[in-house]
């Protein structure tokens, strides 16, 4: 774990309320991570008190386990201190952080023929970032990945059409967006109409065969969890990463 300063290299809105920034290390460092983990952005508060908010690393890396790029993204809250400052933020500006940090990664030890990757909102991330890891282990250990998604609209669904491609190309990989409040105007085969346990059900979860991550909205979180629970798997093979805010 490494503290160091980012600087914004690029940005774009995802999502009305969503924004994906890209920062390099001001040192020019790369960024060494393992998919799944997170960064943590410190700050302070008007009256001078430090805090610090969590972010999920979503680069696609190329492998080699560092990247120059360490791509988030960030979900507006009304209110919110981080979402001030990150909302606010522009080319060159640097922000404090350190990381990486978390155990939400796949893991080599694992011999499960399925995963269920579970996600609302800028949940979807860290599966972002695991997508060339995906692609090596549906390769390697012929196992396959089910990505379930759960956005209240179709201009919510971030990455969408990433994860999209990534399933034409990928044969172990599929991809089940869930709406939960306006379905696709031009729907899809996969899509959903609910949240994301509809598609979850549908997936017909098996202890024999399934490893989950959940990660995203409390929750929801805590409802598939449940809902994996009551179909079998055992706690370990639940694997959850809450997004709570950590002041
Ligand atoms: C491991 C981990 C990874 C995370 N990764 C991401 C990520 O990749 N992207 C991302 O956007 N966030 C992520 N979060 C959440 C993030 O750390 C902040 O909590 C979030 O950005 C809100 O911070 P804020 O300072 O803007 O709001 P705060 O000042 O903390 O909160 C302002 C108000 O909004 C409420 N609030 C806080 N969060 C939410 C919410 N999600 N929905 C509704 N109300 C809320 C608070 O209770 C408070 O009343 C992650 C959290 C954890 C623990």
């Amino acid at each position: 774990m490494e503290h160091f300063k980012l600087r914004l290299a690029a940005s774009h809105m995802l999502a009305p309320a969503v924004r994906h920034l890209a920062f390099e290390r001001d040192d020019g460092q790369p960024f060494a991570f393992v998919p799944g983990q997170f960064i943590q952005v410190h700050f302070h508060y008007a009256d001078g008190k430090p805090t610090k908010r969590s972010y999920s690393v979503g680069t696609v890396g190329d492998g080699s386990g560092a990247v120059q790029r360490l791509e988030i993204a960030v979900s507006y809250v009304e209110g919110g201190a981080a979402t001030a400052l990150l909302s606010g933020l522009e080319e060159g500006d640097t922000v404090d952080a350190s990381g990486p940090y978390g155990r939400f990664c796949l893991m080599d030890a694992d011999a499960n023929a399925r995963y269920l990757l579970v996600a609302t909102g800028t949940g979807v991330t860290p599966y972002r970032a695991m997508l060339p890891l995906i692609r090596r282990l549906t390769a390697t250990r012929g196992c396959t990945f089910a990505l379930v998604y759960g956005a209240r609209t179709e201009v919510e669904l971030l990455y969408g059409e990433e994860f999209e491609a990534f399933a034409r190309e990928v044969p172990g990989f599929t991809f089940h967006p869930c709406f939960s409040r306006v379905p696709r105007a031009e729907p899809r085969p996969h899509d959903r109409n609910g949240r994301v346990q509809v598609a979850l059900a549908e997936l017909v979860p098996n202890a024999a065969t399934d490893i989950a991550y959940l990660c995203g909205n409390p929750d929801m979180v805590d409802q598939s969890f449940a809902m994996l629970k009551e179909a079998g798997l055992a706690v370990p093979q639940i694997r959850r990463e809450k997004y709570v805010s950590s002041r």
